[in-house]
């Protein structure tokens, strides 16, 4: 008999299964995937008890959402190379006996399309606010109790408020420190995340995350967005253009690079004196080229904005067609100087290839 040769089989949903001890439950999901990371599990815990589990598996996501049997007061998560992925509970109160894992919600034990599928928010806890300059403050956010999410390279997350019964959301991308000796784990703990925000004073969003107080509740996605890390692994030379807070997407990029900075005064620097350690201690491979398009009398550094003359002298010249994988430009900052960065990109003869912007 003939099969038809259209009918595709979707893939088999992963299986789990869980067992507990005096102190914790542990669930484990045998997914059959190799080389899964931390980024790819994210935990959201509501309430200590209403628990998502969801994990990346290429273009799908496995999620699991439970109302647990009791409630949990901290999780750990464990990734063995076979792909087996156990996600450890700590029971709140010790040394009593579960006998389930409690109620399924609607959505358990599904595979869903990436892309395809409702974005998740946590509710986190603001517990720190930093000034980093006369407008712009790192905001240091707890995930609920027992959650985890690591946020990979070049991805960002939604804070969202509701404001006069209107829900309000904006794009931030979480930023590590600079310090060479605090930046090792790159993509952040999988507790605790920083956003350095530019509080506007008209803005939609800003002024109501700069009136927040410590231990206020505060929204926040799941990570989104489509840089790929896979970009980063054959490149000779990366090149970073941002303009203001176009400069955090790249904090978490700045390995081998070069930074041309524009900002408006000296004082809108971001992380200025973080930017001069890292070229003075980095042998000459983080280099920064500073311009102001509104500097003070005092200002001895390049003046105006970054422009195709400025990229033209700063940025090595565009590659030849084999060698498209070794380049790689972003571009961050306010959507008319993006626009314009790409426009002079192109007329200088870079391809797109070359080109990654954030927008
Ligand atoms: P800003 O107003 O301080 O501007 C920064 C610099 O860009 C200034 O020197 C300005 O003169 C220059 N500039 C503006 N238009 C230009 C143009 N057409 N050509 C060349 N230079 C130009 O910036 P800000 O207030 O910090 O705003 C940063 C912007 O970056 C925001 O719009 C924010 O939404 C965006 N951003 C986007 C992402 C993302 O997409 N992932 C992340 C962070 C920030």
């Amino acid at each position: 008999f003939a099969v038809p040769q259209n009918i595709k089989k979707s893939p088999p949903i992963p299986r789990y299964d869980w067992y507990q001890s005096d102190k914790s439950i542990t669930i484990v999901v045998y997914t059959k995937h190799k080389g899964l990371t931390n980024e790819d599990i994210l935990v959201n815990v509501k309430n200590n008890r209403k628990t998502d589990i969801w994990i990346v598996l290429g273009d799908k996501i496995l999620q699991l959402c439970l109302d647990l049997f009791e409630e949990i007061c901290e999780s750990e998560v464990k990734i063995s190379t076979e792909g087996n992925i156990e996600v450890i509970l700590l029971k709140q109160e010790i040394g009593k006996k579960w006998l389930s894992l409690g109620k399924e919600l609607s959505g358990h034990h599904k595979l869903l399309p990436k892309n395809n599928r409702e974005t998740s928010y946590f509710d986190c806890k603001l517990i720190s606010k930093t000034p980093v300059t006369h407008d712009t403050w790192i905001f240091g956010v707890a995930l609920p109790r027992g959650s985890f999410m690591h946020v990979p390279v070049g991805r960002h997350l939604i804070i969202q408020t509701e404001m006069s019964g209107m829900e309000i959301g904006r794009n931030y991308t979480p930023v590590v420190s600079l310090n060479p000796d605090e930046a090792v784990n790159i993509s952040g703990n999988g507790r605790d995340i920083s956003f350095m925000i530019k509080v506007y004073k008209d803005g939609a969003l800003t002024p109501f995350l700069g009136s927040l107080k410590i231990s206020e509740t505060i929204k926040i996605s799941e990570h989104l967005g489509n840089f790929k890390f896979s970009r980063l692994e054959s490149i000779e030379q990366l090149i970073l253009i941002a303009g203001g807070t176009g400069f955090t997407p790249m904090v978490k990029l700045m390995r081998q690079v070069k930074l041309l900075f524009g900002n408006k005064t000296e004082k809108d620097i971001l992380w200025k004196d973080s930017l001069e350690n890292l070229v003075r201690y980095s042998h000459d491979r983080f280099q920064v080229y500073h311009t102001l398009s509104a500097p003070s009398p005092d200002w001895k550094g390049n003046n105006g904005r970054i422009t195709k003359e400025v990229l033209h002298k700063q940025l090595p010249p565009p590659p030849g067609v084999t060698d498209l994988d070794k380049l790689l430009i972003c571009v961050c900052g306010p959507t008319p100087f993006t626009n314009s960065m790409e426009t002079a990109l192109q007329e200088l003869g870079y391809p797109s290839e070359t080109i990654h912007l954030f927008t």
